[in-house]
């Protein structure tokens, strides 16, 4: 670690802690502490999360650093700032929740800050999350929310869960499921996906049930199935809800319920995925769906699961499970 890394380091920790110090106990952070309880999260979790609280101001941090004679270059460097042309700064977070995001040591190397809307501040025309620019300490390529704190308990439950939003990771913590995790906005990556194998060799897919998600969750799956060798399930969450949302309105029990008992094999999930855009009474659409799902069938490894498919697709569409192999085969062929 340079001395430069080791600075860094030690201002992330310093405005984590002050922001976190904002929110739990000042009239300032008031109203984001609200906000807060009323999204369902207790002192505990906000706790554990070192969850905090950038003021609406834009000179708050600079005058922080300033005090604490953090050099320029320490300041440049943090991603805390945003500089103005004359050189000077100014405080990149301002009037958001802020939620520390980790290395898997658990050393705070960046931030997202949620942006609090409030009466005297409507946020217009400013992005709903902001993160910390790529840094030397922050790579948002290698960053697994929650990783530092989840990877134990994955260990020992052989599964992760990999949700689309951090606010879904909280939940779903809230409800006792401390295996989750989440990339920070964008697809997952090569180097997230190694980090979730050093851990695991089953994931579930638990991204929002809304039509982005289900978009995201296709993607997501064909992703690993091509680039690791994890065990895969997908869950739905019903009404277009995220998992977060599911939690308000149905509670902590069936949310667990609907992450243990709502799994759904990469090919089932599939399945249902193609059935929306098409109209299955249509013998056009038949075809390509039939089609689609022969050549997700390939992907299958076991011979049970396959056969299991074979014969449900067989009966359906009243097509012999003799043409359904013969189909498989030439799919088996041509994506060699
Ligand atoms: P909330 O419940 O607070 O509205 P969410 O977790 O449901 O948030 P989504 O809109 O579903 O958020 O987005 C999922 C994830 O995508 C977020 O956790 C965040 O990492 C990322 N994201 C969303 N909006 C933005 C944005 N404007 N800029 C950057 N990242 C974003
Ligand atoms: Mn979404
Ligand atoms: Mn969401
Ligand atoms: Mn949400």
């Amino acid at each position: 670690v340079s001395s430069q890394q080791r600075q860094l380091l030690a201002l992330h920790e310093r405005v984590r802690d002050l922001y976190h110090h904002i929110l739990m106990n000042t009239k300032v952070g008031e109203e984001a502490l609200n906000y807060l309880h009323e999204r369902g999260l207790n002192d505990e979790l906000i706790e554990e999360f070192n969850i905090g609280f950038a003021p609406n101001e834009r000179g708050f941090l600079v005058q922080v650093c300033q005090q604490d004679k953090i050099e320029t270059a320490v300041m440049e460097n943090s991603g805390l700032f945003v500089q103005r042309e004359d050189g000077s700064f100014n405080d990149r977070f301002y009037q958001r929740v802020m939620f520390p995001l980790n290395d898997p040591r658990g050393r705070t190397v960046g931030f997202s800050g949620r942006l609090l809307v409030s009466k005297d501040f409507s946020g217009e025309n400013q992005p709903k999350y902001l993160n910390s620019p790529e840094t030397e300490l922050f790579n948002k390529r290698q960053v697994l929310f929650n990783f530092d704190k989840a990877r134990n308990e994955i260990r020992k439950q052989g599964e992760a869960i990999l949700f689309e939003g951090f606010m879904d990771v909280l939940a779903a913590w809230q409800a006792g499921i401390k295996i989750g995790l989440a990339s920070m906005g964008t697809s997952l990556t090569e180097q997230q996906i190694r980090a979730i194998e050093r851990l695991t060799s089953h994931v579930i897919l638990a991204y929002d049930g809304d039509s982005a998600g289900l978009t995201a969750t296709e993607r997501a799956l064909r992703l690993l199935t091509d680039h690791s060798r994890l065990q895969l399930s997908a869950v739905t969450i019903p009404e277009k809800l995220d998992p977060d949302e599911y939690l308000r309105k149905y509670g902590a029990e069936e949310l667990r319920n609907l992450l243990q008992h709502g799994r759904q094999t990469p090919f089932v999930f599939k399945m249902n995925y193609l059935e929306k855009g098409l109209n299955l009474e249509n013998e056009n659409d038949r075809l390509i769906y039939l089609n689609e799902l022969v050549d997700e069938l390939v992907k299958v490894q076991s011979p049970m699961e396959q056969d299991l498919y074979l014969g449900q697709l067989s009966e359906r569409f009243d097509i012999t499970r003799e043409g359904l192999k013969q189909q498989l085969k030439q799919a088996r062929r041509s994506q060699r």
